[in-house]
């Protein structure tokens, strides 16, 4: 990755209708290391094991620096998600309050070879905006998800469904987890979004990519991503982390 630079921002809100923040999110930007966490579950659950998977994670992903090759990248996801997985499950059995919690992942590690994986379980989501057009990168674990798959609904139906936020796969939830990954190329003036589905239940995704691709620095971008959220109900937790690729010199 020697030929570019990145820079970033996140900002997680706990919108306007929930009493607490159950997202969580990391950066180890040395390590080209990004992540957010969606959790889920009763009583203190969702936090509980939204913030052990980002702190298994950073542990996992900050380990080794941004000139791994796309292999060892994926290779690194897979391990830090399964550590994840297993750290969570483990506290549940420890406490039965928070028995049945779990957590969406979507981390993003950049590779050698102006490379990047992304490891995703999950409906939070990874984006990436080039030359002004906005591509999903990940498919949602979701119910319907399927139905879209299937052709039985639209993106936007399915994101306006009262059940789409319900789960087919998450972290902690099983003994063994089923990551799914993903990898392409980094080129200079990429944008990355990482969020959680409390930006992309309340936004069509082509406010989103209007919000992405006007000019900022990544913090005024993921301030005013969170900021459309909340003016559009900001009916549950937003994160975003902001991603910004540029040349070096
Ligand atoms: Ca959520």
């Amino acid at each position: 990755m020697h030929r570019l630079r990145w820079r970033h921002a996140a900002r997680t809100d706990v919108g306007r209708i929930r009493a607490h923040n159950e997202d969580a999110w990391l950066a180890v930007p040395e390590a080209g290391a990004f992540a957010v966490a969606d959790g889920l579950g009763g009583h203190a659950g969702g936090e509980v094991a939204s913030e052990l998977a980002v702190r298994l994670l950073a542990d996992a992903l900050g380990a080794s620096g941004p000139d791994r090759s796309p292999r060892d990248a994926r290779e690194t996801l897979l391990a830090g998600l399964r550590a994840a997985n297993r750290a969570i499950r483990e506290e549940a059995y420890r406490d039965p309050s928070l028995r049945g919690m779990g957590t969406t992942v979507t981390a993003l590690l950049l590779a050698d070879d102006e490379a990047f994986v992304i490891g995703h379980v999950g409906d939070s989501r990874a984006y990436r905006l080039r030359d002004g057009s906005l591509e999903r990168l990940t498919r949602d674990h979701t119910v319907v998800q399927q139905l879209v798959d299937r052709g039985r609904l639209t993106d936007e139906q399915a994101r306006l469904h009262p059940r789409s936020s319900v789960l087919t796969r998450a972290l902690g939830i099983e003994r063994e987890v089923e990551t799914e990954l993903y990898d392409g190329r980094v080129r200079a003036g990429d944008r990355f979004l990482l969020c959680s589905d409390g930006l992309t239940a309340m936004l069509p995704e082509d406010r989103v990519r209007q919000l992405l691709e006007e000019a900022g620095e990544p913090t005024a971008v993921a301030e005013r991503l969170v900021a459309a959220a909340n003016e559009a109900g900001g009916a549950d937790n937003i994160t975003v982390l902001v991603l910004d690729v540029l040349a070096t010199d």
